[in-house]
């Protein structure tokens, strides 16, 4: 149950239904929001267990069940955004009509601060996994049918390994794969796939036991987490994208999803700063895209270059940024965003507020 405090602190609590139908069960949340979508719900059912979380700004509604018939596998889950309705369409495995939907579990049918609510993980499949460069890979990883999650713009999730008997975790951003889209059929139908760009330090802990994990293997995948906003795009004319070696992955659904979903966008521009030419991510695609797209540019900066390279050279520095960082427009609405080693970061958003950008309009990807 909801206790009065929480009620009084954060969003009135959603409430939810069920209904059957000879073959199936439909569990309705409603959530009193408009705001939600299908990355706003999680949905899992796991060993017997079924639950789904639905964020609602910085709260979950959990429903946590143990549903008291047999199901299949997969599930689905509609939003009808106006009224801020979900609807999760279960499939029984046997026609016979439930009388209960099932027993609560933890924190059934409560909403619940979401820093409070832990970390849930689902085993997914490595399908995949291909060079993109001499040290990064893209790991492709399918969701069981019994999930839906989808991972918004600008989160990541923790992947997790069991490696000499103890569980080790990391965070990674998934990527879409829109950047692949012209040399590769798309492969992402149903949301079921998630993309990784991993860089393998083969000193590190956690990387070479991805590295060496084969098709078919199993790593468990987290709820999303990030403070990132799609409402910071709103209205946007100008955005500066600051990436730093892996710092790349958060930027390309962000791209993606800025350059065909806002249309008072005038200029995206990236500077990728890496070490050398051959570490550079998704070098001809980027390329492409400014070619195709105008609005789109792209621009290198190499630490640690051949005496061949042409383009900038060093790290990142007043003189890069000011030079880089030009308003299309005398009062367009920017924003940038940062990410890459911490150093890397915290020098960044230093130097962006020399240059006299606010906090609002710096966004940093950050642990
Ligand atoms: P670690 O064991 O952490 O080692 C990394 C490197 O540091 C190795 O070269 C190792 O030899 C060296 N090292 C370790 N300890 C020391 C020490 N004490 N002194 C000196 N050197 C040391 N990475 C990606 O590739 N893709 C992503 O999409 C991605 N997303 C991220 C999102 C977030 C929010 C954050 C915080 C990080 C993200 N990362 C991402 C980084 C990722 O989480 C891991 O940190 C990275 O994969 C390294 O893990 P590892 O265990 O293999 O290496
Ligand atoms: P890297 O070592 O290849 O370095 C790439 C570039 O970063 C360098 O060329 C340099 O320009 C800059 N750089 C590195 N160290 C610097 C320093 N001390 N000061 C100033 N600039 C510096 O990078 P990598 O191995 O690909 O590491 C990427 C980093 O990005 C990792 O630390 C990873 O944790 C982080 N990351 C964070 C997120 C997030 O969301 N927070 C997401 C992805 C990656």
């Amino acid at each position: 149950q909801v206790t009065d405090t929480l009620a009084k602190e954060g969003p009135s609590s959603p409430s939810y239904d069920w209904f059957q139908t000879d073959s199936l069960v439909t569990i309705v949340i409603y959530t009193k929001q408009k705001d939600i979508n299908l990355d706003s719900v999680i949905v899992d059912h796991q060993d017997d267990s079924f639950r789904a979380e639905t964020i609602i700004k910085d709260y979950s509604y959990i429903i946590h069940l143990g549903l008291s018939h047999e199901i299949q596998e997969d599930l689905s889950v509609r939003v009808v955004e106006n009224v801020g309705k979900i609807e999760i369409v279960l499939k029984k495995k046997e026609n016979t009509s439930w009388k209960r939907l099932g027993h609560p579990l933890e924190n059934h049918n409560s909403l619940i601060p979401k820093k409070d609510t832990g970390l849930h993980y689902r085993k997914c499949q490595l399908i995949s996994k291909e060079g993109v460069t001499h040290d990064t890979k893209l790991f492709c990883l399918m969701l069981p049918p019994s999930t839906h999650l989808q991972v918004p713009i600008g989160q990541h999730v923790y992947l997790k390994l069991t490696i000499t008997g103890t569980e080790i975790v990391k965070p990674y951003t998934p990527v879409s794969d829109f950047l692949l889209s012209e040399v590769k059929e798309p492969v992402l139908v149903n949301n079921k796939y998630i993309y990784f760009l991993i860089k393998i330090y083969p000193a590190g802990l956690f990387t070479p036991e991805l590295d060496h994990l084969h098709i078919g293997d199993f790593v468990s995948v987290s709820n999303p987490e990030g403070n990132f906003k799609i409402s910071q795009f709103q209205e946007l004319e100008d955005l500066f994208l600051l990436a730093a070696g892996t710092g790349f992955t958060p930027m390309v659904k962000i791209l993606n999803y800025a350059l065909t979903n806002i249309p008072s966008l005038r200029k995206v521009k990236l500077m990728f700063f890496n070490k050398a030419e051959d570490d550079i991510i998704w070098r001809s695609q980027l390329e492409k895209l400014a070619f195709k797209d105008k609005r789109f540019d792209v621009e290198y900066v190499l630490s640690a270059p051949t005496s061949e390279w042409n383009g900038k050279r060093g790290h990142i520095s007043p003189a890069l940024l000011s030079e880089f960082l030009k308003r299309s427009l005398d009062k367009s609405k920017v924003l940038i965003c940062i990410c890459g080693p911490t150093p890397f970061t915290e020098q960044g958003i230093r130097l962006l507020h020399d240059l006299n950008f606010s906090k609002d309009e710096i966004h940093s990807f950050t642990a």
